[in-house]
């Protein structure tokens, strides 16, 4: 329903003024509703988080007003420059970008993980990796929607929170590029494309959203047991997504080097680990990683080991 449809007659509120007919300039437009700068829940941003069914999920906080500008029809149409022009209203960005971050996938456990939070921590456990974060900071600010990005790969041994690194990006970019993107775990990556090809679905259907998706970040790169097929596989993603500069992020426990032969680490010596990520995911994979993304190393003490 355009805004133009809503008479004061079908006006469910009494309190409502009545709705100009006219197509009005869009300067006289009341502004769009935003949230309440000291909510809460939202803390200003309009946009509530919550975890559902392991899912990180997101919605548009409670503390935003019906819309004055759209009355919540969420289009407005107006005069510009003299010519009608329909478009969407400013007060659906927080609804947009809580979809699109819900559509990313992000485990609901880290539904609380921020890059405040994650400095926050990293200022209590680790202070040395802060350059990290800098050089982080400064990878987020050169990215642009719509032209080609570098991607970003956070590295290092287990427990210096990559992951909870990995999501506060990933979030972040969402919600202030409004960029359609897909967190994944890797052995859960490949879980999910065994069970679709055994269930029949070919490997395009499969695939394809993984390599359209603007930006893939891939959690834990070469975990697991790697079988031939799984190795094919990622390398098709890489590929794929190199072939189509599109934008990808990972986090891997392995040195991002070429492959060595080594055999895997005993898993009571994760820290000292012999395998590189090319002996992970071949060095095709790594050569390509090493084209499309910047690398950043998190050392560091195991915050798990403080935290418990
Ligand atoms: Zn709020
Ligand atoms: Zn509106």
């Amino acid at each position: 329903m355009s805004p133009l449809d809503r008479s004061p007659v079908q006006s469910p509120s009494k309190d409502r003024p009545p709705v100009a007919t006219a197509i009005v300039d869009i300067a006289k437009l009341p502004p769009a509703a935003t949230a309440q700068r000291d909510c809460s829940i939202c803390n200003g941003t309009g946009i509530e988080f919550r975890s559902e069914n392991e899912l990180s999920v997101a919605r548009r906080c409670r503390c935003v007003p019906e819309c004055p500008r759209c009355l919540d029809s969420g289009t407005v149409t107006a005069l510009v420059n003299g010519e009608v022009r329909t478009g969407r209203c400013r007060c659906q960005r927080p609804i947009d970008r809580a979809r699109l971050y819900s559509a990313a996938q992000i485990p609901g456990r880290y539904t609380q993980a921020t890059l405040e939070s994650y400095t926050q921590g990293l200022l209590q456990h680790a202070p040395e990796n802060m350059g990290v974060l800098e050089e982080v900071s400064r990878w987020m600010s050169d990215w642009r929607v719509g032209q080609e990005n570098r991607g970003l790969i956070v590295w290092g041994p287990v427990g210096r929170g990559k992951t909870h690194l990995l999501v506060a990006i990933v979030r972040d970019l969402i919600l202030r590029h409004g960029v359609p993107a897909r967190f994944v775990e890797f052995t859960r990556l490949l879980g999910q494309l065994k069970s679709g090809y055994s269930e029949g679905r070919s490997g395009n259907a499969i695939i394809d959203p993984l390599i359209q998706i603007p930006v893939l970040a891939i959690d834990e790169l070469g975990k697991g047991r790697l079988t031939d097929w799984e190795l094919t596989i990622i390398d098709e993603i890489i590929s794929r997504r190199y072939n189509a500069l599109a934008c990808t992020l990972g986090s891997t426990n392995f040195r991002p080097e070429v492959a060595t032969g080594a055999a895997p680490a005993n898993a009571a010596l994760v820290d000292i680990n012999p395998q590189t990520l090319g002996d992970r995911v071949g060095d095709r994979v790594l050569s390509r990683l090493q084209e499309m993304c910047d690398f950043v190393e998190l050392a560091g003490i195991d915050f798990r080991t403080i935290e418990q």
